[in-house]
């Protein structure tokens, strides 16, 4: 699939952009702060609804604008798929106060969806437009913490399967009120049996996000093996894994809250030896779920917080068994984070049969000429690929002998000259 026309209105510091874009190699260049990021952040916007890098919605909105007595911003694409064409259009306007007191926060926003027209829910964009995101953060993929890892899972999961989506608001929901729970019966405000009803919710929500994540590791896993040779030109084995807080000890935070709450400290060996092939089906997850619900009971009240669950997994990549958070170098960090965002690329290819939207952003001075000939190559036959750079130079090679050169300069954008 690919973006052939995108439309901004107040996002970032495009006030108004009206864009044609072809199907092939698209580079952006530009001195900084121009707004290379910012558009590839709209078109990453209009695959998932969430930004790569904002932590509010109120960010995108320009600053102008904000100023407005109704400020809004909108993204709109016109994406080409091979049966289809489509029209997603998404809005973000203020929200009014939930709790009608008239002092929410300033500019809490929400979004308005329309597909060809019609007003949507976030779930019915699920898979229909495909994006990959590569940046010079997704080094924090592999060197950051595990929220940023669990995040990585959620967005490419919720881009393919709207019960995944939907799994994650019920069990964001149900989290609150367990945890809201469990504090009351640590201060005796509550039965412990009350838990009950909340345990059957949090391993129905839970198991099939549990499950879906594992599925799409092994996948991604297999993927990678085949890949990461070739970027890294040595025989170094990559192996991806969920590391499931329904093991004991699979989790690393769990092992931080163990020892907060006095456990024994677990030594995280150098080598670790191949996790045990035991993925479980939906039901067998469901039961090993509720298991470990009995056993950390006690902890969760005295801690008034759910301590195992898919929001306390996490993904683990080792390369020739070294697990690459603790011990990777930069190089070897950077690499298997490109390794895991090709795998992504290549899977969605194969869940949804069509080629993912991919956005480069930086990425060519962040590595060395070996490793960006072997990027390009293995993109070479995506359908549309949107690359930033601040040095066009580096893109006048005959690798990008047909692609399509855009010059970016104060939130506008033209098309250079051939
Ligand atoms: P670099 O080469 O340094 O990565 P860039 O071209 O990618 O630069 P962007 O990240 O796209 O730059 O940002 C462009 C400008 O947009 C920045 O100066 C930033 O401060 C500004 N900006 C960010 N958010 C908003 C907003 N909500 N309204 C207006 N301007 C904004
Ligand atoms: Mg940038």
């Amino acid at each position: 699939m690919h973006v052939a026309h995108l439309s901004l209105t107040n996002f970032r510091n495009y006030v108004r952009l009206e864009l044609d874009l072809p199907a092939c190699f698209v580079v952006f260049h530009g001195d900084n702060a121009q707004g290379k990021t910012n558009l590839l952040e709209a078109v990453f916007y209009l695959g998932t609804t969430r930004s790569p890098r904002a932590s509010a919605d109120r960010e995108l909105v320009n600053w102008l604008a904000q100023e407005d007595d109704m400020p809004f911003a909108k993204v709109t694409g016109k994406v080409h798929r091979a049966r289809s064409s489509l029209e997603v259009d998404i809005t973000l306007l203020p929200r009014a106060d939930e709790d009608g007191s008239g002092n929410g926060t300033p500019l809490a926003m929400s979004k308005r969806i329309r597909l060809n027209g019609l007003p949507k829910r976030a779930t019915d964009l699920v898979g229909q437009v495909n994006v990959v995101m590569f940046s010079p953060q997704d080094i924090e993929l592999i060197s950051g913490p595990p929220h940023l890892r669990r995040r990585y899972l959620d967005i490419m999961n919720s881009q393919v399967d709207s019960h995944y989506l939907r799994s994650l608001q019920v069990y964001a929901r149900v989290l609150v009120q367990r945890n809201h729970l469990l504090r009351q019966i640590r201060d005796h405000q509550a039965r412990p049996d009350q838990l009950e009803f909340w345990n059957q919710q949090l391993v129905d929500s839970g198991a099939y996000i549990m499950a879906r994540r594992q599925q799409t590791v092994e996948e991604l896993s297999d993927l990678a093996q085949g890949l990461h040779p070739r970027l890294t030109g040595r025989q170094e084995h990559l192996k991806v894994s969920y590391l499931s807080s329904l093991m004991v000890n699979g989790s690393r935070e769990e092992n931080d809250v163990a020892l907060v709450v006095g456990g024994s400290s677990v030594d995280s060996p150098r080598i670790l030896p191949d996790a045990p092939a035991t993925s479980l089906d939906l039901t067998g997850i469901k039961d090993a779920f509720r298991a470990r619900l009995g056993q950390v009971v006690e902890k969760e009240v005295l801690l008034g917080m759910s301590v195992v669950g898919p929001h306390r997994d996490d993904l683990q990549l080792r390369a020739d068994g070294v697990d690459l958070n603790v011990y990777g170098s930069r190089g070897q960090q950077r690499t298997a984070a490109l390794s895991l965002k090709l795998s992504e690329a290549k899977l969605m290819l194969a869940e949804t049969g069509e080629q993912p939207i991919l956005l480069l952003d930086d990425m060519m001075s962040e590595l060395d000429g070996e490793r960006r000939g072997h990027l390009l190559e293995g993109l070479r036959q995506n359908e549309q690929v949107l690359i930033t750079t601040t040095d066009l130079d580096r893109y006048r090679s005959d690798f990008f002998a047909d692609a399509a050169i855009f010059k970016v300069e104060r939130g506008q954008i033209e098309r250079a000259g051939a």
